[in-house]
């Protein structure tokens, strides 16, 4: 997984981000023909398209920093989508979608502020 990834302003770019292997689709939502993410050689049909489950599900976390507000509000930093997760009473992580961008752009937006703030 690679910061720029992570970095993605999912929700405000309106990006596709099907996932395959890692990479994440870069091309515009709902765009027609094989995904592909700029600058990665790979192309990927929705066939071939990982599982939108996350496979980190059930790893071991902690709660992450959080901002003033709170924000994240208890939950993890996945660390195989990036995705903010709540966390089971065993403190690992709830089943989840992989991340593919922010509900709201509110969200977007403290995303954002924390990986600044946090994330590296
Ligand atoms: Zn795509
Ligand atoms: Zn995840």
């Amino acid at each position: 997984m690679t910061r720029t990834l992570a970095a993605l302003p999912g929700a405000a770019r309106r990006l596709c981000l099907s996932r395959r292997n890692g990479e994440i689709c870069t091309r515009e939502d709902g765009h027609r023909g094989l995904h592909h993410r700029t600058g990665g050689r790979l192309l990927w049909s929705d066939l071939q398209a990982d599982p939108p489950e996350c496979p980190g599900a059930g790893s071991p976390a902690e709660p992450a920093a959080t901002l003033d507000d709170g924000f994240p509000d208890g939950r993890a930093v996945c660390p195989v989508c990036w995705a903010f997760v709540g966390l089971t009473d065993d403190g690992t992580l709830e089943p989840h979608d992989s991340w593919r961008g922010d509900e709201s752009r509110q969200e977007s937006d403290r995303r954002r502020e924390w990986f600044n703030a946090f994330g590296w």
